[in-house]
């Protein structure tokens, strides 16, 4: 992009995350099926411990590592052996090269590779990444389908179409009945779109739908950011997903300038609920609008 380029997120929120990640507080979560949920480091990170070693989803800030040893050290002493990225971003994977210092073996779909293996720009966030180091790229992907079988458990991969990145997947731990989306859900946030590489609204809202058709009331549903939850509250997401996405598309047809369609207030029912997190409404109603 030219340097003419308006970001939709106003600069340094990368900056701030980085810096904040070494007095994050890192919480413990026990849910069914021996999985643990790690939740103050970046996005939410997963833990299935066992005689095949902690399996783990998602890394979390690097500079959180001393709380997530910790962390880990609490739910079981098994030496961590696998990982799995959700996608390629800094809050999922910043913390790969350490964990495949300590032991970890990082399986993701062949776009987080992709990203990770070179210097990647995200417009939105005013930020270039650099390239990984080579020990936090994975050694493993697949493009469609992958399942893994550890601890007991079978854990089945699912690349999502172009949503909030071109390298999403979802995890199914199936006898669990666990399911994680990745950042295709921000439980409680409005979410980040990577528009820079491969996400876009409809591609969220067509994820968010993919994942209301998987999932059953009975499941545990683990979004990338934000609190465990379950299918009732995924289908309000997808409903603030679909009516911002129409209004907006609605007043760009009408020619209304982003900052018009901004000062509608078109999430204000949810602002005070949903706004408090890495992306206020102007922002998303600005990633929104970039879309339709
Ligand atoms: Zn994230
Ligand atoms: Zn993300």
């Amino acid at each position: 992009m030219s340097s003419s380029y308006v970001p939709c997120v106003p600069p340094g929120l990368v900056e701030t995350a980085l810096q904040g990640a070494p007095t994050a507080q890192v919480t413990v979560q026990s849910l069914r099926g021996n999985i643990s949920v790690l939740m103050g480091a970046g996005g939410n990170i997963i833990v299935l411990p066992g005689p095949d070693g902690k399996l783990l989803i998602d890394a979390g800030f690097s500079g959180s590592r001393s709380q997530i040893s910790s962390a880990l050290a609490s739910i079981s002493s098994d030496p961590v052996r696998q990982l799995i990225n959700t996608h390629w971003h800094f809050d999922h994977t910043s913390g790969n090269e350490w964990l495949h210092a300590a032991g970890a073996t990082i399986l993701a779909h062949e776009n987080t590779r992709k990203r990770l293996s070179t210097a990647t720009r995200v417009d939105d966030w005013s930020y270039t990444f650099p390239q990984a180091p080579a020990g936090a790229i994975p050694a493993q992907v697949f493009s469609d389908e992958h399942t893994v079988h550890a601890n007991g458990a079978t854990i089945a991969l699912t690349h999502y179409p172009p949503a909030h990145t071109d390298s999403d997947i979802s995890v199914h731990f199936e006898e669990a009945d666990v399911f994680l989306t990745g950042d295709t859900w921000w439980n409680g946030y409005f979410p980040f779109i990577d528009y820079s590489t491969g996400g876009s609204i409809d591609g969220m809202i067509r994820a968010t739908e993919n994942n209301l058709a998987r999932v059953t009331d009975e499941m545990i549903i683990i979004p990338g950011h934000g609190a465990i939850s379950n299918k009732s509250e995924l289908a309000s997401y997808r409903d603030l997903l679909v009516e911002v996405r129409e209004k907006t598309a609605t007043l760009k047809k009408q020619g209304k300038a982003v900052d018009e369609v901004i000062a509608e207030r078109l999430t204000a029912r949810w602002d005070d609920a949903w706004g408090g997190g890495f992306i206020a409404p102007g922002p998303f109603g600005c990633l929104v609008y970039k879309g339709v």
